[in-house]
Parts: structure tokens; C-alpha cells; sequence
């Protein structure tokens, strides 16, 4: 018997929310994040991992594009700055990966699209024909013209969920700006591992920053869904990008939620 201790191959969702992915109380995009982060993404595809990349960061990447300062208020102004910001979201990541020999792909999808049967399918096909070629990264955001779901609220969270469901991935890591998830009222450091995600769901407290919409509140709800979909689920620090190999190895710093085993009939 072989006694490697390599990681077995698995496929796994990364979602990157606005908060991690600009400076801390700016809007602008942070470099060296994108930089950590990408080469993280590097390291496991060269372990052999399929990578599936959620992101958000459209509406931050184009604020500046508009005059703004702060997140407007209005809806079609945040749908605007979406449309500038995701070019520019995407042509950093093309650049950075593409210095590794790898390419990007962008699906841009709502939560409606998991729900309607034919779309459903079309989305199936495409990721499973992009993960066949083991140098694409495909790369996840809100339609952001289109649906304001994640917008308004969810940083891409509930959307990071659909991914994993739709893709049969093995694992999803959800970043934050927090180690994982602390019970309410104390500081006692994370809980490391979930069993029972119906047990934790009162833990949410509200962490936002100005440039991110999501919160552990939406996170918990999002992972309810994935974990009873049948997906591992972490919540890790995007701001220790290093330990990512780590995480997807099952070590690290991280809240871990197993996943619910399937039925099969
Ligand atoms: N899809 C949006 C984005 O990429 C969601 C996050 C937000 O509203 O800031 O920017």
C-alpha cells in the first residue's frame, strides 16, 4: 500500500466576497489580495484540485469608475458600477492566472438560473466541458444587471451554494474577514467543526464593512443549503490566503460543517 500523503484530488468552490478583496474601509480593489489569491488558486491546480471561483468585487471595481466615494444607496447605480467593476474584475484575475498558465472563464449566473430546469442544464454542460480542460478557471459572479439578490444582500453567498450544488463539488470555502464562526457573546475563539448545522444557526452576529452586503447570518443560510446538498462547507479567513492548500488538505484555521450524506436510491 502506498503511504503518500498526498491530497486526493477534489473539486472545490472558492468564494471571494467584496470585503476581502478590497483595502479595508476603501473601495478600491486590493492588489496584493489578488495576488495571494490567485497564486493560491495556482498552487492547487498544480496539485491536481479542480477550482471553481465564486467572486464578488464588480460593484467595488467600478465605484471609483463612477466618481464615488462610498456604495451609493440607489440600486441602478450599484447595478452601473457592476457593469463597469466586472471588467475590470475579470481582467485581473486573467492577468494574474494567465502568469500562471491558466486561463479564465466567466459565467455570470442569478439564482434564478439554478431553479429553471433548461438553464440549469445548459450551466451543467458548460462547467462540465470547462473543467475537462485543466487549464480554465472558471469564474462565478451575480448577473448583477439582471438580479439584485445578491446585490441588496448576499455577497454572493446564497449564489456560492448553487455553484457547489450544480458543480458536485466536494468542498466549499467560504472567506471572510473572521477566522470562522464564534458563538454569540463570547470570545472563546471558533468552533472548529459543525456537525449539525440546525445547531449553530442563532451563532450569526452582524460583521459587515461598508463595502460588503453579506454577513455570517446570510453565510449560515447559504451553508445550510450546500451541507444539505451534500458539500463539505468551510468559513476561513480570506485574509490568510497562504493556508488555502492547507484547508482544501482538511488542516488550517477554519469553522468546518460536514456535509449531510446523501441517499442514494
Ligand atoms: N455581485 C456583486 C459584486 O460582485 C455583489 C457584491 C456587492 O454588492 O458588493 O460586486
Amino acid at each position: 500500500m502506498s503511504s503518500s500523503t498526498a491530497p486526493l484530488p477534489r473539486r472545490v468552490v472558492i468564494k471571494f466576497g467584496s470585503g476581502i478583496l478590497t483595502r479595508p474601509d476603501t473601495a478600491a480593489l486590493d492588489e496584493s489580495q489578488f495576488a495571494r489569491l490567485t497564486q493560491a488558486i495556482a498552487i492547487l491546480k498544480q496539485e491536481g484540485h479542480e477550482v471553481i471561483v465564486v467572486t464578488s468585487g464588480a460593484v467595488a471595481a467600478g465605484l471609483n469608475a463612477l466618481g464615488f466615494t462610498r456604495r451609493p444607496a440607489e440600486t441602478s447605480l450599484l447595478q452601473a458600477c457592476a457593469a463597469v467593476g466586472q471588467t475590470r474584475l475579470m481582467h485581473k484575475y486573467a492577468t494574474l492566472l494567465g502568469a500562471c498558465g491558466l486561463n479564465v472563464a466567466q459565467l455570470l449566473v442569478t439564482n434564478e438560473d439554478f431553479l429553471h430546469e433548461e438553464r440549469r442544464g445548459h450551466l451543467k454542460d458548460t462547467l462540465r466541458s470547462l473543467l475537462e480542460r485543466k487549464d480554465i478557471v472558471p469564474i462565478f459572479n451575480e448577473n448583477d444587471s439582471v438580479a439584485t439578490e445578491e446585490l441588496k444582500f448576499g455577497d454572493n453567498d446564497a449564489l456560492s451554494a448553487g455553484v457547489a450544488q450544480i458543480a458536485r463539488a466536494d468542498l466549499l470555502i467560504l472567506f471572510t474577514s473572521v477566522d470562522g464562526l464564534m458563538p454569540p457573546g463570547e470570545n472563546s475563539g471558533i468552533v472548529e467543526q459543525v456537525n449539525d448545522i440546525s445547531e449553530v444557526m442563532d451563532y450569526a452576529r452582524d460583521e459587515k464593512g461598508e463595502f460588503s452586503v453579506g454577513g455570517m447570518a446570510s453565510k449560515l443560510k447559504a451553508i445550510e443549503r450546500s451541507v444539505n446538498a451534500g458539500v463539505e462547507t468551510l468559513i476561513a479567513n480570506g485574509r490568510r490566503p497562504e493556508q488555502i492548500p492547507d484547508l482544501v488538505a482538511g488542516r488550517g484555521i477554519a469553522t468546518r460543517f460536514a456535509a449531510k450524506p446523501l441517499h442514494t436510491t
